[in-house]
């Protein structure tokens, strides 16, 4: 087998991410020589073997962290703690443990104590993915052309980095290294918020009366559309990300309720200049978007 930057890959969570690093490690090479995957469900695992991205398929997650050279947690952000305990006596030295959680410091502060001296931990976060999940879901090109951020804590291993980055780079994605409590913030405004706005924007519409309700659903216009499909990701997932970025996610949304409440008042008071104003600077964000090719 020609060289890869992991001879033994072991993926835990083989669902939407999960699922498409497995998929890249087989279509694009060079990343993984045999991979290992392990899920929660006995469901998931057969759907795995079925779909055939997995050489090893072990349910015990220590099992298919045993004599791999790197590991990368795919689970939502609230498992990471439990799972870093249960594979941290089975991860041999010089070991590399990733994950690809949406926060970072709550996944530095999770997994952290756990990683026993001579393992490297090397967060990213990948910011590509679909409203779907589990293993039918990920798709090889997933990361293409898009960013994975690592948030590598002061004096991790700069090796053990590199191969991270490397990864990542064979998926097609680009990387970039940040400090977890930037990335934090950054993601809360990018992400987070406008998750948290698109699953109370469904909540008001489905607390409509019957009537009214039924006329949403039959007569959605592409606005609420595209709320209906950002609002349709994992509750697990989502219920997680919440927790584990409160501050900077309750942060931003005080500071969104400032402005859509100036926003409220421009439209009672009929301040035309301002509305004009602030829908002329959303069309510019959404021109660099395309610019950088990543609308
Ligand atoms: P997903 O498709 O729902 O897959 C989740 C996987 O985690 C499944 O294999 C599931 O196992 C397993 N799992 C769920 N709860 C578990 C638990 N309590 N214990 C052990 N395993 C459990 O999720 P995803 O979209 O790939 O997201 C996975 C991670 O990637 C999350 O941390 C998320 O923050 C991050 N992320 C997601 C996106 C996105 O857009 N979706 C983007 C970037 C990063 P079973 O199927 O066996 O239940």
């Amino acid at each position: 087998m020609s060289e890869v930057i992991f001879p033994r890959l072991t993926i835990i969570g083989p669902g939407l991410i999960g699922g498409s690093i497995a998929r890249a490690a087989r279509v694009f090479g060079g990343i993984a020589g045999e991979i290992t995957v392990s899920s929660r469900s006995q469901k998931t695992l057969d759907r795995v073997r079925e779909l055939g991205f997995a050489d090893i398929i072990e349910p015990s997650p220590a099992k298919a962290a045993e004599g791999a050279d790197c590991v990368i947690l795919c689970t939502p952000v609230g498992t990471y703690a439990a799972l870093a305990e249960a594979i941290a006596p089975s991860l041999k030295p010089g070991a590399v443990i990733s994950d690809v959680g949406s926060t970072k410091q709550s996944v530095i502060r999770d997994i952290g104590p756990f990683v026993p001296a001579g393992i490297h931990f090397v967060p990213a976060h990948p910011m590509a993915g679909t409203e779907f999940s589990g293993p039918d879901s990920g798709f090889a090109e997933l990361f293409q052309g898009r960013w994975s951020l690592l948030t590598p804590p002061p004096g991790t291993d700069e090796a053990a980095i590199q191969k991270i980055e490397a990864l990542w780079q064979k998926t097609g994605a680009q990387t970039a290294r940040m400090d977890a409590a930037h990335h934090d913030r950054v993601l809360a405004i990018v992400s987070h918020l406008p998750h948290l706005i698109a699953f109370t924007i469904c909540g008001t519409a489905d607390d409509l009366a019957d009537e009214t309700r039924q006329e949403v659903l039959q007569f959605a216009a592409t606005g609420f559309r595209d709320f209906t499909r950002i609002a349709a990701s994992d509750p697990e997932m989502w219920r997680d990300i919440f927790q584990a970025n409160k501050d900077a996610v309750l942060e931003m949304l005080a500071r969104f309720s400032e402005d859509a409440q100036a926003m409220a008042r421009a439209i009672r008071w009929g301040d035309t200049a301002y509305i004009e104003d602030k829908i002329i600077r959303s069309r510019k964000i959404r021109q660099s978007l395309i610019d950088l090719k990543q609308a």
